[in-house]
């Protein structure tokens, strides 16, 4: 056996000191191993040290089948090595995994080579390179596909591949619901083969963006599809290197519907679904642009229903918010499809015409208006009429910004208003004019209290039978430095809209019972002081402590105190009005009906509220002597007043036929220019001397 060895080894020796062998030991990326035709080691490299742990004096003389072939494929590795030997059959290069001397897989590519030495025995070689890297890279590659496939599973979103001319080179869906044709029809195809061409050139447009750009780039395209349109949302990015690009597409309808909804929301007005204040001005500034590129002439029109708040007050808001919803349908039909209706907000609405054409064009659209209002509307059997006033402002003419269109068709409207509702009207210079004079109005009156410029004038009133001098009416006056004198007919009403009736009413409470008082003890008589209400004050839930106290510190009785107030106050149909005014008639304070003829005259208020004094307005007092049906409404006015327990007193005498014919028509008590004007208080007190003796 020894000797046997040692032949064995000299043999080996002699060979492993070849230049090839010199050449194996100075590669250590590359195992070579040398096995005699008992597969026993006679050459190990360095390399083969590094890859298979054994060192050359371990691996030496071991066979191969105990170093590095794993057990399952030793029996099949020894049988290969005898073939070669015996049968010549040569054992091929192949990927094999062998086995590290700690035990563990070593994968490597196994070439081999047989050859005779010249003592006429065979060797094999082994060349191994190892593959363990590689393997790895190729698992990581196979993972990441395996990955990208779960992805692709699990996204519902489309990926396509394509090249820069848009043909379609692969494709991932996880399932072909929003694919518009099959796979096999698009592979391979481009684009503009298989989709839509306005859609397929957004495609191009992008790919050529995504050339330039480092960066990815998206867009939103809609697709009609057999379960209803659908909007999506492609992103690109580009596989420079490859001169292709990757389309990742997602299903957005949904995205898309809130978004619209979203946006509805906030360009359409809830109620009525028509576009609201901010779509509505939005849709004027496009308006104008279109007309001043095409020198065309548009309107704006100002709509608002007329006492709505009323109707809403009087009858709930979810009857009002049903008549606006009518309101705001009447308003689209009387116009054309491109016109434009918005509720800018209450009962306010803006209509837009574009290219308008001639003026006249505009009187029937604004007629048409009107006359779609003159049906009435029904709301749950009931039958309501409800009329508009609109206001007209005139693209260039009166004004060619949005603002100043709007701010003039405003205006135009409230002199619609004015002009007793149910009309329109169009905007005028002058109205602008009278707008200025509103604000200025409004201005100067915050301060004017504290600038003592407020003075309450009297205006005596009396018994027609006797001749005398019953109380007086007190009437405010206002003379301001740099608008002189304003009448209450102009600042009453602004009063009434600022809020501002509040303080000056107590003014006036306060003035007029102070003077009644002073009145009163000069005369040691006793006089009725008439006091005018607006509605506005009813508001102020002071009101009645403040009349309270008022009469307390002037120790006035409340008798000699009445409120007037008109129809208008009782229309709102309110709780707090009929609180306030049972309190009233509680305190024993007297009330009158004021401007009786000129509203609704509805004598269900003058019994549901328990009036004392019914205030027959001016308007019917001077047509008496000459017009017959006045004298008879004048008539019957009395007597249903007599009726009810109410005295009656006329307003606006100014002559003495009126005078007379009223004593003779019953008429208890009077007050007009024939017998006095309203006077300032030091007047008044000469003034009432001579009916008192
Ligand atoms: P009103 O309460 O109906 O007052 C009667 C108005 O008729 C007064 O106008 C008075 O000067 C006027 N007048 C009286 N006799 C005649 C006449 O013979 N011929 C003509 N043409 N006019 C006559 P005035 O003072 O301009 O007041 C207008 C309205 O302003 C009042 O109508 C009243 O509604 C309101 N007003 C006046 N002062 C006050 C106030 O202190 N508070 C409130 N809330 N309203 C007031
Ligand atoms: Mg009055
Ligand atoms: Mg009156």
């Amino acid at each position: 056996m020894t000797s046997n060895k040692a032949e064995n080894t000299l043999k080996h020796q002699y060979i492993l000191n070849d230049p090839l062998h010199q050449l194996f030991d100075s590669i250590k990326a590359i195992s070579v191993q040398g096995y005699d035709e008992e597969r026993r080691v006679i050459y190990w490299n360095e390399g083969s040290e590094i890859l298979y742990g054994y060192t050359q004096e371990e691996a030496s003389g071991q066979k191969l089948e105990d170093l590095i072939i794993p057990d399952p494929v030793k029996e099949f590795v020894i049988t290969s090595h005898s073939d070669w030997l015996n049968k010549d059959i040569e054992i091929p290069a192949s990927d094999i995994t062998l086995r590290h001397k700690d035990g563990s897989d070593v994968s490597v590519f196994s070439s081999h080579v047989m050859f005779t030495n010249q003592f006429n025995t065979k060797q094999m070689y082994c060349i191994d390179v190892d593959l363990t890297e590689v393997k790895q890279a190729q698992a990581q590659v196979i993972f990441k596909e395996h990955m990208l496939e779960s992805i692709f599973e699990a996204i519902p979103d489309l990926f396509f591949l394509m090249d820069y001319n848009g043909t379609i080179v692969d494709y991932h869906a996880s399932n072909l619901k929003n694919l518009l044709v099959s796979p096999e029809h698009f592979v391979g195809k481009n684009m503009a083969d298989v989709i839509p061409l306005n859609v397929a050139k957004e495609f191009k447009v992008n790919i050529e963006k995504l050339k330039q750009k480092t960066e990815m780039v998206s867009f939103e395209y809609d697709l009609t599809l057999p379960h209803g349109v659908t909007h999506f949302e492609a992103r690109m990015s580009h596989l420079s290197k490859y001169n292709q690009v990757v389309v990742i597409i997602r299903d957005i309808t949904e995205q898309h519907k809130s978004a619209e909804l979203i946006r509805h929301q906030a360009y359409f007005d809830n109620l009525t679904s028509l576009p609201n204040r901010a779509l509505a001005l939005d849709r004027l500034s496009q308006m104008l642009i279109e007309a001043k590129r095409n020198s065309e002439t548009s309107a704006v029109l100002f709509v608002d229903i007329d006492d709505f708040k009323k109707v809403n007050d009087s009858l709930g808001h979810e009857i009002g918010d049903t008549l606006l919803v009518q309101a705001s349908n009447r308003l689209q039909q009387s116009l054309r499809e491109q016109d434009t209706v918005g509720r800018l907000g209450g009962d306010e609405f803006i209509v837009l015409i574009s290219d308008l054409g001639s003026h006249q064009n505009l009187l029937a659209i604004a007629e048409n208006l009107l006359k779609n209002f003159r049906k009435p509307f029904s709301i749950d059997d009931k039958q309501l009429m409800l009329t508009i006033s609109i206001g007209v402002a005139l693209y260039p003419d009166d004004g060619e910004s949005p603002s100043d269109l709007l701010r003039n068709a405003d205006t135009a409207m409230y002199q619609a208003k004015n002009m007793g509702r149910n009309t329109y009207s169009f905007f005028t210079p002058e109205m602008n004019i009278m707008m200025q004079r509103r604000l200025q109005i409004e201005e100067q009156m915050r301060s004017a209290l504290e600038r003592h410029e407020f003075e309450v004038f009297y205006q005596p009133q009396f018994d027609v039978k006797n001749k005398t001098m019953i109380g007086a009416e007190a009437l405010l006056r206002w003379h301001n430095p740099n608008l002189g004198h304003v009448s209450p007919e102009e600042f009453i009403p602004i009063a009434e809209h600022t809020g501002l009736i509040v303080p000056i009413g107590q003014f006036v409470i306060a003035q007029a019972l102070n003077f009644l008082s002073k009145w009163q003890d000069t005369q040691q008589h006793t006089y009725t002081m008439s006091v005018n209400l607006s509605p506005r004050q009813f508001r102020d839930i002071g009101l009645i402590d403040f009349i309270k106290e008022a009469l307390v510190k002037e120790r006035i009785t409340p008798e000699s105190l009445e409120l007037e107030i008109t129809e208008g106050v009782l229309m709102t149909g309110q709780s707090y009005i009929y609180d306030a005014l049972a309190q009233i008639k509680a305190l024993g304070i007297k009330i009158a009906m004021d401007d009786f003829g000129t509203g609704y005259s509805s004598i269900s208020y003058l019994r549901q509220y328990s009036f004392d004094v019914l205030k027959i307005d001016r308007s019917f007092i001077s047509g008496i002597t000459e017009n017959k049906a006045d004298c008879d409404l004048v008539k019957a006015t009395i007597a249903m007043s007599h009726s009810l327990g109410l005295s009656v007193i006329a307003e606006g005498v100014e002559t003495k036929q009126q005078l007379s014919l009223l004593d003779d028509l019953g008429c208890e008590f009077v007050q007009g220019f024939y017998l006095s004007k309203p006077l300032p208080k030091n007047q008044l007190l000469d003034f009432s001397t001579q009916f008192y003796s």
